[in-house]
């Protein structure tokens, strides 16, 4: 894996594109979505650069099951106390518009829509 990316999340990560961040550590990055599509709405991203769900490894279970164990905490603290969605979308079916992988968290306070195409 190269260790230089340019897409827009690495250059959220180096600093060079603002955003609202929520949470930071050595390996993760959390931010407010752009574009909200609930009250709550922010991503988590491992800072290292992986395409989406298809190109984790053993070597990135660490960061992806951190991840998935602060999103209650950090979901809390920005006001979605009575439940989230945390959503990641992959490849061209999962309509992935962003390769980086990132966990969307989507909380209300009202209750979501049904979340899945009804189709
Ligand atoms: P995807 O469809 O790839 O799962 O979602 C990508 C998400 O990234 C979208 O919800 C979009 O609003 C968000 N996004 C795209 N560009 C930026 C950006 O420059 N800054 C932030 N904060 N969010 C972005
Ligand atoms: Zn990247």
């Amino acid at each position: 894996m190269s260790t230089r990316h340019d897409c827009i999340f690495c250059r959220i990560v180096r600093g060079e594109i603002p955003a609202r961040k929520v949470h930071e550590d050595d390996e993760i990055l959390v931010f407010h979505d752009i574009n909200p599509h609930a009250p709550v709405h922010f991503l988590m991203i491992p800072k290292v650069h992986i395409d989406n769900l298809y190109d984790a490894g053993p070597d990135h279970h660490p960061v992806l099951g951190r991840m998935l164990g602060m999103a209650g905490e950090l979901a809390r603290r920005e006001g979605a106390e009575d439940g989230f969605r945390v959503v990641i979308n992959n490849g061209r079916v999962g309509r992935q518009e962003v390769y980086h992988l990132h966990v969307h968290v989507l909380g209300g306070p009202e209750p979501l829509g049904p979340g899945m195409n009804r189709r």
